[in-house]
């Protein structure tokens, strides 16, 4: 018998579409390793709704890969060092994966590749995360787009994206490996646990991905263009942790997608769900300016920014964070958050702007926030949204565009369905006041049992002194000057 094949696996926890698990399984019997190193990650290390998530996906990840007779191989430890010694231990011949794009990541990816051919390993790595791997994308003067329309023309214009691979029909196992820790050793899950509503909300792993692209393609996709901006509908997709994960790709969507609900020419998709790839398609633009410009985790892409003198304020960073700002659209949000580890992204938009704005608070705070609780938190979509909110990152809001909490809620929540369903105090209000309690009469209040100030809070700002304050520290600071 020849020699196995690693197949080193991250963000691609899934059989289907798996590039690297394939050309792998063509050649060689296979061990499939997952390496356990958050401290190579640091200082964007997994967070803690991150690890929750990591847990299940890699248990569904060892049950699909038992099923077809293959031990997922769970380790710990430097991923260049546990690779080194797997190598020499099982006589593997080849090491597999998928690029990842992080910066960081891709250094120390590099690192490895280099130090395993020292050794004589044949080191193979495949695109099987994004449909554009981000340094084959540039504008006509060679450099990186900072717009997202002429990128996403560009991307486009490429034509529709490769065919998913389908998973290997027969996966051959090692006559033997090593043996691996048990799930549980890795201590992703909380020792208080506080992730049921995370359990409730979802199923991670790749059958879980696949149902809820089925039931997205069978009816929310049609109407995507229009139901999008509705946090109260089930009007989007959900797919940005099994994204984040590997456990689906874009190229599976897409090609889901154009099965049923085909375009002109072959492979393209209807006009009726490009507004819904056109969304695949920032996630792509996320890891393209990530890519270039790979200090954006951390610094304003815009100069002009880092300079500004943001806010300490930790009452009111916590008040935000726990939903407690007296803003119904914002707390609805904040909690659906700490709930489900995921926000709709119209509320996304609004619950950042807020920080940053009212609060004046610096995005990198709330970027860290979100870091921690999001199921689907993603160093590249993270920095981007955060950056745009801020209005200092590629094609970000202009810094003068200042949601407004009340007018968003009782535009895209007209009925208040999303803040009852997250806000229980307020459950009672009629719809005329659900998004600025404050106003309401007295005796509509008392009538809903609410007691402002005892329960929910009365507003930690006031949105028109907030604005106000916003645009006059904005306009003082470099930030305005040269627009
Ligand atoms: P759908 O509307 O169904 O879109 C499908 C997919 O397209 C998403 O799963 C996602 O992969 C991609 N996508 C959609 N919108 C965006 C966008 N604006 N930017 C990049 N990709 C997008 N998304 C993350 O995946 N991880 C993050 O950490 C993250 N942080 C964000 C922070 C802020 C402040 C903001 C404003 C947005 C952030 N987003 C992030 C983007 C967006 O909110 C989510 O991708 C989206 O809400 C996920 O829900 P969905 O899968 O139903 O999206």
């Amino acid at each position: 018998m020849s020699s196995p094949a690693l197949v080193w696996l991250r963000r691609d926890l899934r059989l289907d579409d798996n590039p690297a698990l394939a050309a792998a399984a063509a050649r060689a019997a296979i061990i499939p390793v997952f390496v356990w190193s958050p401290h190579e990650e640091a200082p964007w290390a997994p967070g803690a709704a991150s690890r929750v998530w990591l847990h299940h996906s890699l248990a569904a990840l060892r049950d699909a890969l038992r099923a077809r007779g293959l031990e997922l191989l769970i380790t710990r430890g430097d991923a260049q060092q546990v690779l080194v010694d797997l190598a020499a231990r099982t006589g593997a011949c080849a090491v597999y994966w998928n690029r990842l794009y992080e910066p960081a990541l891709s250094a120390r990816d590099a690192s490895i590749e280099g130090a395993l051919r020292a050794r004589g390993l044949e080191v193979l790595s495949f695109a099987g995360t994004l449909l554009h791997e981000p340094h084959t994308i540039e504008n006509r003067q060679g450099r990186a787009f900072r717009v997202f329309t002429p990128f996403h023309r560009h991307c486009a214009a490429l034509g529709p994206p490769r065919a998913p691979v389908a998973a290997a029909l027969t996966l051959t196992a090692a006559p033997s490996q090593p043996p691996g820790l048990a799930l549980d050793a890795l201590e992703l899950l909380p020792r208080i646990d506080w992730s049921g509503g995370i359990r409730d909300a979802w199923t991670p792993g790749e059958a879980g991905a696949a149902r809820e692209l089925d039931t997205f393609a069978d009816a929310a996709v049609e109407h995507y263009a229009q139901a999008r901006d509705q946090p109260h509908l089930d009007g989007v997709s959900r797919l940005s942790p099994h994204l984040h994960f590997g456990e689906i790709t874009p190229h599976r969507i897409w090609h889901r997608l154009a099965r049923q609900w085909p375009g002109r020419g072959e492979g393209s998709v209807s006009v009726k769900v490009e507004p819904f790839t056109r969304q695949l398609y920032w996630r792509e633009f996320a890891h393209h300016l990530l890519h270039h410009f790979p200090h954006t985790t951390e610094q304003a892409l815009s100069a002009k920014f880092r300079t500004f003198g943001w806010r300490s304020d930790p009452p009111a960073l916590r008040a935000w964070a726990r939903g407690l700002t007296g803003y119904p659209l914002i707390d609805a949000g904040m909690r659906e958050l700490w709930h489900t580890g995921w926000m709709h992204n119209r509320v996304r938009m609004n619950v950042a702007s807020f920080l940053v704005k009212h609060l004046l608070i610096d995005w990198r705070e709330g970027a860290r926030w979100f870091w921690d609780t999001l199921v689907d938190a993603d160093l590249a979509n993270n920095a981007m949204g955060w950056q745009w909110a801020a209005g200092c990152g590629a094609d970000a809001a202009p810094y003068f565009r200042i949601f407004n909490p009340v007018l968003q809620g009782q535009r895209f929540d007209a009925r208040g369905t999303y803040v009852r369903r997250w806000i229980p105090e307020l459950a009672r209000l009629p719809d005329a006041h659900i998004h600025a309690p404050w106003a309401a009469p007295a005796q509509v209040l008392s009538d809903a049992g609410v007691r402002l100030g005892h329960g929910y809070p009365h507003p930690i700002v006031e949105h028109a002194a907030a604005r106000k304050l916003a645009l006059a520290t904005l306009a003082r600071s470099n930030v305005a000057k040269d627009r």
